[in-house]
């Protein structure tokens, strides 16, 4: 057994250059984990849902125990934690899946309760926390209503919406109220994982790597591309959508995605894959902008910046799911000019989310 000695503890991050600007961090409203338990006393409960928030909520473990205290405090422990590792704001989204396991009219009702209790911590701490709408896609009529009044009355200028909804997907045209609602008010939509639906989880969950490990990403990635080769951003050009996790690695994928996209295309093999007016990797440069939640690594970042442009990458930690203050210390020491490090961390997410 190892001891730790004050010289192996990685010191506070000091002051920087940049406000450090964090962009997918999480909360949980106590009266929606309330909902959730009733869900999960279900006999047909959904085998992600279970596996995700079942386990979070229950296990004795001390992370979980520790995850559930923070994503439920909007207040003082959230802030220490941002002080103790340099975070100066934080841009809070509903926790997955949010609204989106719910029934239609307890979704949409409780996104507006969440978001009134966002917006109420965002008013007591102006300077350090930004709130993004949670909508319930469910309903999407009502979820471009909630947009509208979180833009308007709220001052709230994103929107997170937890990837697949009971397995559906965004790439359907009866949700596209709400792509219309968010590029009418000039808002970006931030598509964050969820736990994999019913009809994909049992290859990933049978080797433990359905969650963040693996799983997310290959099912927000997934998302994301159904919308790219559906065509949203030919009838929704302005639209804006922001990603995770390095992109989900979807830059990674570009060139292969391209190729291979024309390829099927023009051999007429899928209906459900039709021409679109640009490339796959045209869209993530000009619709997506990606974050490095969970990705606290210098050569992905770079690649990805390189792929998308230094002004469509921007810093997250992904708290308290990942709360490392070492990470935070690595990312202030990339080997990156002063001026693209001040993009990633702070100047990208003030444009995006519009902080003043
Ligand atoms: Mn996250």
């Amino acid at each position: 057994m190892s001891t730790v000695t004050a010289e192996d503890k990685p010191s506070r991050p000091g002051r920087a250059p940049y406000l450090r600007i964090a962009t997918e961090e999480a909360f949980a409203p106590p009266e929606m984990i309330d909902i959730y338990r009733k869900i999960l006393a279900k006999s047909d409960v959904d085998p992600g849902f279970k596996g995700l928030m079942g386990f979070y909520m229950s296990s004795p473990s001390a992370r979980a125990r520790h995850i559930m205290r923070c994503l439920t405090d909007l207040d003082q422990l959230r802030l220490q934690h941002m002080d103790e590792c340099g975070i100066d704001m934080q841009v809070i989204a509903l926790t997955a899946p949010g609204v989106q396991v719910m029934d239609k009219a307890t979704a949409v009702s409780f996104s507006q309760l969440a978001n009134d209790q966002l917006a109420e911590a965002v008013r007591k701490h102006p300077t350090r926390f930004v709130g993004m709408i949670a909508v319930a896609p469910q309903d999407p009529t009502a979820a471009a209503k909630e947009i509208e009044r979180g833009v308007t009355r709220l001052g709230m200028n994103s929107v997170v919406i937890n990837s697949h909804t009971q397995g559906e997907y965004l790439s359907d045209p009866k949700f596209w109220d709400i792509f219309a609602a968010a590029e009418s008010h000039n808002v970006p939509i931030y598509l964050h994982p969820n736990s994999l639906p019913a009809n994909m989880i049992q290859p990933f969950q049978a080797c433990g790597l359905d969650g963040a490990i693996y799983g997310f990403g290959v099912e927000t990635g997934l998302h994301a591309l159904r919308i790219i080769t559906a065509g949203v951003f030919d009838r929704f050009p302005r639209l804006q959508l922001i990603i995770g996790h390095m992109g989900e690695a979807l830059p990674f994928w570009a060139y292969r995605l391209d190729y291979m996209h024309r390829a099927t295309v023009l051999s007429q093999r899928y209906e459900s894959m039709k021409p679109i007016k640009k490339k796959p990797s045209d869209y993530l440069r000009e619709n997506f902008f990606i974050t490095n939640s969970g990705v606290a690594w210098e050569p992905a970042i770079k690649f990805s910046q390189s792929i998308l442009g230094v002004d469509r990458v921007l810093y997250a930690m992904d708290y308290p799911y990942q709360y490392q203050v070492d990470e935070v210390i690595a990312m202030d020491n990339m080997a990156m000019s002063a001026q693209d490090k001040k993009k990633f961390f702070q100047t990208n997410a003030q444009a995006v989310f519009k902080i003043a």
